[in-house]
């Protein structure tokens, strides 16, 4: 049966999809180096063929700040990616031992590889506990994928217990891919081709253009997938679609982690975003009047130069403050460094309430 969410179409969920399409599945960016030179790859410049870690769009310097930021989003499971993961060995194992020893043995961690791992690493790895592996081989690989080493490497992984999986951008070729999967018994997860500010020449000088306006997604890349689902209607497939990405995936993830972290006066928008209200001036000055103007302290909060406080309460005392103190309403993510989204300044045309 196939089952349709936001352009995305499936017949066959591996479960490191089925967190993600909780927002339940953490990235882990194990290193930005590889040895492949992929026309399509979607990596940015701050982390392509530089040795950083990234956990969602967090910068990693410690152990903590992976355990921070998966109890920040609830997390049930990772994903390793990369640049190659492959190329850090002793790194992806590290840090496969230190989820699963925090946050148990049903933490799912899966990861992506576009090398064919030997025995002895596929061995490795699943002693450290990985749950699910996806080769990802570079393009001029895929019609002769059944004789390349990736052959052997899907049959050891196998072998080893752990769910295996093809996982490619859905491209001219993809299709010849295909009937391996089926032969092997293993998942094929196809992704919407993307344009990325990285691979936008490429894509270009390839005659790809963008589908719609507002979304990164390529046009006919959708087709393939179609033309795939049809010709084989039986192998077990995945198409991720950008929209599913943005509409689904990333918007979960928000809801999740600004359900953890939101404060008493935060309101949690339909996006995941976080609403609220801000006064800036000087701090002491700013919270003498709240106090004065009785507002409980559980809906305020200091933060620097700035006091930030309930949309509402703000538009409450908006009279009190004028001409004292510059106000707005903020909308930011709930992820590290909490992004502005927007700021609007308060003024009587902007109240939400009167
Ligand atoms: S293998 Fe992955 S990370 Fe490496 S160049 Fe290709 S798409 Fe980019």
């Amino acid at each position: 049966m196939i089952t349709k969410v936001s352009d995305s179409f499936y017949s066959f969920l591996p479960t490191g999809c089925k967190l993600c399409h909780e927002g339940a599945k953490m990235v882990l960016f194990i290193t930005g180096l590889c040895r492949n030179n992929c026309f399509y790859c979607p990596v940015s410049d701050e982390r392509r063929n530089k040795d950083v870690i990234f956990i969602n769009e967090r910068s990693v310097s410690s152990k903590e700040d992976i355990l921070q930021e998966a109890h920040s989003m609830k997390a049930l499971g990772t994903g390793i990616t990369g640049g190659e993961p492959l190329l850090v060995l002793q790194r992806v194992l590290d840090c496969i031992r230190l989820l699963k020893k925090n946050f148990g043995m049903s933490h799912h961690i899966h990861m992506y590889t576009a090398e064919s791992p030997d025995k002895a690493q596929l061995q490795d790895l699943n002693n450290a506990g990985l749950d699910e592996i996806r080769f990802h081989p570079p393009q001029h690989l895929w019609d002769i994928f059944a004789n390349s080493e990736f052959a052997r490497s899907v049959t050891w992984a196998k072998e080893l217990g752990m769910v295996v999986g093809i996982e490619i951008p859905c491209i001219h070729k993809a299709n010849c891919i295909v009937p391996f999967a089926l032969e092997y018994d293993i998942f094929l997860n196809l992704n919407e081709l993307e344009f990325s500010v990285t691979n936008a020449a490429a894509l270009k000088e390839r005659g790809y253009f963008l589908l719609y306006d507002e979304l990164s997604s390529a046009a006919g890349s959708r087709d393939i997938a179609l033309d795939i689902k049809k010709q084989y209607p039986y192998v077990q497939f995945n198409f991720c679609s950008s929209r599913f990405k943005d509409a689904v995936q990333l918007r979960k993830r928000l809801l999740r982690t600004a359900d953890v972290i939101a404060r008493t006066f935060d309101e949690i928008t339909q996006d995941g975003t976080l609403f609220y209200g801000v006064i800036t001036g000087d701090e002491e000055e700013i919270i003498r009047l709240l106090i004065h103007l009785n507002v409980p302290k559980d809906l305020y909060s200091p933060a620097g130069a700035r006091v930030e406080l309930g949309w509402w309460v703000l538009e409450d005392i908006a009279k009190s403050i004028t001409g004292r103190f510059e106000s707005y309403y903020e909308e930011c993510y709930p992820t590290h460094g909490k992004m502005v989204v927007e700021r609007v300044p308060l003024t009587i045309d902007s109240m939400y309430l009167r």
